[in-house]
């Protein structure tokens, strides 16, 4: 429980080391998913706050990346005692902004508080390295240098940790940040962190938020000459045309993309069906399905067929969906009305197509029952495209070869998980998934601050977390040294 005042004044921006209110003359109303309430009305930012955010960013920049490794990291140290200290508040805002549910939220906050743990240790952990050289008398040094600023676009579903894996690593290396949440989620997604991190001793104007609709600042966000590296979250669409801007602007930049998935979950016929269907219950309605990692097509081999879909159907029935506050509900709403109008539509599409429906039900206000639907098949849309909600189909495999065609027949390659009791042959089955993450014996929702987190195919670009957050927000300089008169030819 803290018991520190909460934040006041949520609907201000800190810019440029103020916080204010955005220029634009217009407001963002921020609306909880469940209940519709407004939670907070943000006066947007404009292009010219941007830059100034920008601009005092690259000065602010030079004196931070300045501090040794050991203050970085202790402000980094300080933000996990107040993600501790404020747990409640902070829980409270993912429940009422983002509509997550309690298990949801708790799960968030553990997360982007893990990560900035893991943050504290980066300071410490990059260095430079010497390279033998084939020059007499040369000094071939390699520095590690922070990036200077980097801009970090996140999404609305996990709104604190995805803007947290840039923002914590970023600035423990030295880096400047500016924040453009999404517009469902600012104070989760950037106001709330700014908060956090100024109250742990970060210099003013090192951490910008910006709040602005993507259609408005976007293109300036990441067209702007001062961030040499945009880290974006989000949609493929969305960062496909954001890393056409940045490597082919005006400015070149560094871009990591972590962007949308169709994770498969497949169930192989020696597979612990007991275990399988647990893992398919929470890798696909954590969050209401709203996860890049979610499961979106659930692959079982024929003989497990019928066990695995009575069981998880029975599950599934069982599952409690509403008021996401409540302790004990699974499925909470979905972001907005929006989104729930589009998963009607994949309802509806998929019957069109011939997928039978086992479990359903009417949506109450944001909330979508949970979905199942069997008979379905790669070419539907609702095994093409990312679902990005309560909803999943069930697809037969004949043998384990055809299931790893069924399971790599995507665009994308973000996570997937395959169950089996022989260790050897999931290992072998994972080799042969074009993914970046594959779980064995779990579902594809992992994120552990040390391991690589990424995509491939057009799930993305870059890897997060660790030793791969140095590679991401630092880069290498090479710097030699002639200690003796060189040789030359002529
Ligand atoms: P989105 O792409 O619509 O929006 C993401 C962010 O981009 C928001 O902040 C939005 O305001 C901003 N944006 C929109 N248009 C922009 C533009 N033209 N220029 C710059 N910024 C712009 O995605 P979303 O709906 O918020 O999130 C859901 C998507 O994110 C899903 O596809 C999901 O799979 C993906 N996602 C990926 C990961 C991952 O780690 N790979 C994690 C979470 C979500």
């Amino acid at each position: 429980m803290t018991s520190k005042p909460a934040y006041q004044n949520m609907q201000l921006q800190p810019i440029a080391g103020q916080w204010r209110v955005g220029s634009a003359g217009r407001n963002l109303n921020v609306t909880n998913p469940f209940t519709g309430e407004q939670l907070l009305s943000v006066a947007m930012a404009t292009r010219e706050d941007l830059d100034e955010a920008y601009r005092q960013a690259q000065k602010a920049q030079i004196e931070w990346a300045a501090m040794g490794p050991t203050a970085r990291g202790d402000v980094m140290r300080r933000a996990v005692a107040i993600f501790d200290e404020r747990r409640d508040e902070i829980i409270d805002w993912l429940i009422r902004e983002s509509g997550s549910t309690r298990i949801k939220a708790q799960i968030e906050w553990g997360s982007a508080r893990a990560i900035t743990q893991e943050a504290a240790s980066l300071p410490g952990r990059c260095h430079g390295r010497i390279l033998p050289s084939d020059m007499p008398g040369k000094e071939s040094r390699v520095y590690r240098a922070p990036l200077g600023v980097v801009g970090v676009i996140s999404p609305w579903n996990f709104p604190l940790h995805l803007s947290a894996r840039s923002v914590s690593p970023a600035l423990a290396l030295g880096n400047a940040v500016v924040i453009k949440p999404a517009s469902d989620t600012p104070v989760t997604g950037g106001l709330l962190l700014a908060r956090i991190f100024e109250e742990a001793g970060l210099p003013a104007g090192v951490l910008s938020v910006v709040v602005g609709a993507g259609s408005d600042i976007g293109d300036a966000f990441v067209e702007h000459p001062v961030p040499a590296f945009i880290s974006f979250t989000g949609s493929t669409p969305v960062g496909r045309n954001i890393g056409r801007i940045a490597a082919g602007g005006e400015h070149l930049k560094h871009v990591a993309l972590e962007l949308g998935g169709n994770s498969p979950f497949v169930v192989l016929a020696d597979a612990d069906v007991d275990a399988a269907v647990n893992a398919a219950v929470v890798g696909k309605f954590l969050h209401q399905g709203q996860i890049c990692m979610a499961i979106n097509r659930i692959i079982v081999e024929q003989p497990l067929l019928e066990e695995f879909t009575r069981r998880f159907v029975e599950r599934v029935k069982a599952l409690p969906y509403g008021d996401p506050s409540k302790a004990e509900t699974v499925v909470g709403p979905v972001i907005n009305a929006k989104q729930l109008v589009g998963l009607k539509d994949k309802v509806r599409i998929a019957q069109q197509e011939g997928a039978v429906l086992l479990v359903g039900g009417e949506p109450q206000g944001n909330v979508m029952p949970p979905h199942v639907f069997s008979n379905v098949s790669a070419d539907m849309e609702l095994a093409r495209e990312e679902i990005f909600g309560p909803l999943v189909g069930i697809q037969t495999a004949r043998d384990a070869q055809h299931a790893l065609e069924l399971a790599n027949s995507t665009e994308y390659g973000l996570s997937s998980a395959v169950f089996t009791r022989d260790i050897a042959r999931g290992v072998a089955f994972a080799q042969g998934i074009r993914a970046g993450m594959t779980h064995i014996n779990d579902m594809p929702v992992n994120d552990e601050p040390n391991a690589p987190f990424g995509g491939e195919k057009n799930s993305g670009l870059g890897r997060f977390n660790g030793d791969w957050a140095i590679e991401e927000f630092t880069t290498d300089q090479w710097i030699t040294v002639q200690h003796a008169p060189r040789p030359y030819p002529f």
